[in-house]
């Protein structure tokens, strides 16, 4: 179904690990050719030879989003022409409110949202330039359609990406490119495993109408989808993967 897919390229930012590397592994299973971009070089490395072992084609750039320069550096290391970025990267940067500093604020704007646009636009002259047009994927969240607590920069962020989501695709439409935002749910990751062990994990979890987590394994179809021709009409949306969250009972 999502044969078109095979020998395009994909440039996945914060790829180290978490979904990034999954989305990566994902995309390299249908034959993309994945850029795998984060901040710890040992980590791509490692993640790089794993979808060689299995059978995929990855080569890596170390990308710090929150800096202008490694951005473009790392867009430019992508072999051939750039046909899908998939904007991952993110930080929670869980704080109370009254309790957040300028640094705090600073930190998750400059990484989930400015770093989002600068990598986009990054992505888009290449586009742009190759004049085949491309798909953008912005990974958003749940929580930039509603809000939890001692998350407010985060939850800013990620609404602040959805509307930016929707002006990318005003902007780039007439250049073939698309750009849309997949807004998990709670996805069981490594990093987050243990708290839904905790009391309130499991609370967490019995307030989602479908009383469990996602996998990972739940953002392929949507991923498919919105990178490969089968969402060539799409362009400005969001898709909400989350077992029923946003429908949750008030
Ligand atoms: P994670 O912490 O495992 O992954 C985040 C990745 O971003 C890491 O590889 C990290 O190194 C990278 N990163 C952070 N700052 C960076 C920077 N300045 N430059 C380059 N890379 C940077 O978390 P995850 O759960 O895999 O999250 C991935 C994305 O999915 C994030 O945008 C997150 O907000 C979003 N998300 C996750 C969930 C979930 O339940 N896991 C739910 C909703 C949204």
């Amino acid at each position: 179904m999502y044969s078109d897919l095979a020998g395009k390229t994909a440039l996945i930012t914060g790829a180290s690990g978490g979904l990034g590397l999954h989305f990566a592994s994902v995309l390299a299973s249908h034959g993309v050719s994945v850029t795998l971009a984060a901040r710890r070089t040992n980590s791509l490395q490692e993640a790089c030879a794993a979808i060689a072992a299995a059978g995929g084609n990855a080569s890596l750039a170390t990308l710090d989003v929150t800096d202008r320069s490694s951005i473009v550096e790392a867009v430019a290391r992508v072999p051939g022409r750039l046909d899908i970025l998939v904007n991952n990267a993110g930080v929670s940067g869980a704080v109370p409110s009254l309790d957040c500093s300028e640094e705090d604020w600073d930190a998750v704007m400059a990484t989930n949202l400015k770093g989002v646009f600068f990598t986009a636009q990054a992505a888009a002259r290449r586009m742009k330039a190759d004049g085949q047009g491309g798909a953008i994927i912005n990974i958003a969240s749940i929580l930039g359609l509603r809000v939890a607590g001692g998350l407010a920069a985060y939850t800013s962020s990620k609404a602040a990406v959805l509307q930016l989501t929707r002006s990318l695709a005003l902007d780039w439409a007439r250049y073939g490119i698309r750009v849309n935002a997949l807004c998990p749910g709670y996805i069981e990751t490594d990093i987050n495993r243990g708290f839904f062990d905790t009391d309130a994990g499991k609370a967490l979890i019995a307030r989602i109408p479908q009383r469990r987590l996602g996998k990972a394994e739940g953002l392929d179809a949507p991923l498919l989808m919105l990178a490969s021709s089968a969402g060539s009409y799409l362009t400005g949306a969001h898709i909400a993967v989350d077992g029923g969250h946003l429908v949750s009972t008030l």
